[in-house]
């Protein structure tokens, strides 16, 4: 824990060092509405009477971010004139589940356990892999379908694009305009490093690699090894929240 920090033992404590904690670099517009939307959150915990450990385990999870983050992607998607009106995905087109880095994107706990249990009863069948060598493997290779379409973390659920040529670019390391992540992302990865630095001395706060759980959770490893596995070094985290504006 920082030094000059106590720790919170309740959620009136937790809300006063959640409005106080401050993230590297500057605070942008995307952390600053990311730290009121959970302090928005703490005080229906609040309210409802949670109790104090039950929180600090959904906090841990990032559960709350991820939340917050698709109530603002709804409310980008329900914009009749916002991106996702003019976008030009489609079910089968799935370049951009050509996995970039080793990581492939970083997700939350919740959606790295999301993830691993929709793909845990698929354990052992062909996979996205079987298509493209660099391919997620929650992808279907015959249909490019998303095989866990409705557990699919932020980060995939964000990703649009108005031109499928230049999706095939970006999936072989070419730079192309036109595609590209929406704020909402941003917003989900600034609440977890808040959460983070809030439960400071109180819980770890940790951020998962997408690739390392789909290929995980397909050969067929168990829950606690895959997430032990696909574990991320807490820099990762920050510096992904920096490149999405956090
Ligand atoms: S982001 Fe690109 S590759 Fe993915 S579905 Fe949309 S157009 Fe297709
Ligand atoms: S989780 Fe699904 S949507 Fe996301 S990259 Fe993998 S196959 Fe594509």
């Amino acid at each position: 824990m920082k030094p000059g920090l106590s720790k919170p033992r309740d959620i009136a404590s937790l809300k006063s060092r959640l409005a106080s904690v401050r993230l590297k670099g500057a605070e942008t517009s995307v952390t600053a509405r990311a730290r009121k939307l959970l302090l928005v959150y703490l005080e229906a915990a609040e309210g409802h009477g949670m109790p104090f450990q039950d929180l600090v385990r959904e906090m841990r999870s990032g559960l709350p971010a991820v939340r917050i983050a698709g109530m603002a992607l709804q409310q980008i998607a329900d914009r009749p004139d916002g991106p996702l009106a003019s976008a030009a995905c489609a079910a089968g087109c799935a370049f951009c589940c050509i996995l970039s880095g080793q990581d492939g994107g970083t997700v939350s706990e919740a959606e790295a356990r999301q993830m691993h249990g929709a793909l845990a009863p698929l354990a052992g069948k062909p996979d996205g892999r079987d298509w493209h060598p660099r391919a997620c493997a929650a992808l279907d290779p015959l249909t490019r379908t998303c095989r866990a379409y409705d557990a699919r973390p932020l980060i995939c659920r964000t990703y649009i694009s108005t031109d499928v040529a230049a999706c095939a670019k970006i999936a072989e390391g070419i730079p192309a305009a036109g595609a590209g992540v929406v704020g909402a992302q941003g917003l989900m990865l600034a609440a977890v490093s808040l959460s983070r630095a809030a439960l400071d001395g109180v819980s770890q706060v940790a951020s998962y690699s997408l690739a390392r759980i789909t290929a995980g959770a397909s050969r067929g490893e168990d829950l606690a090894s895959c997430l032990r596995a696909a574990r991320q070094p807490p820099r990762a985290l920050e510096d992904e929240r920096r490149r999405f504006g956090g």
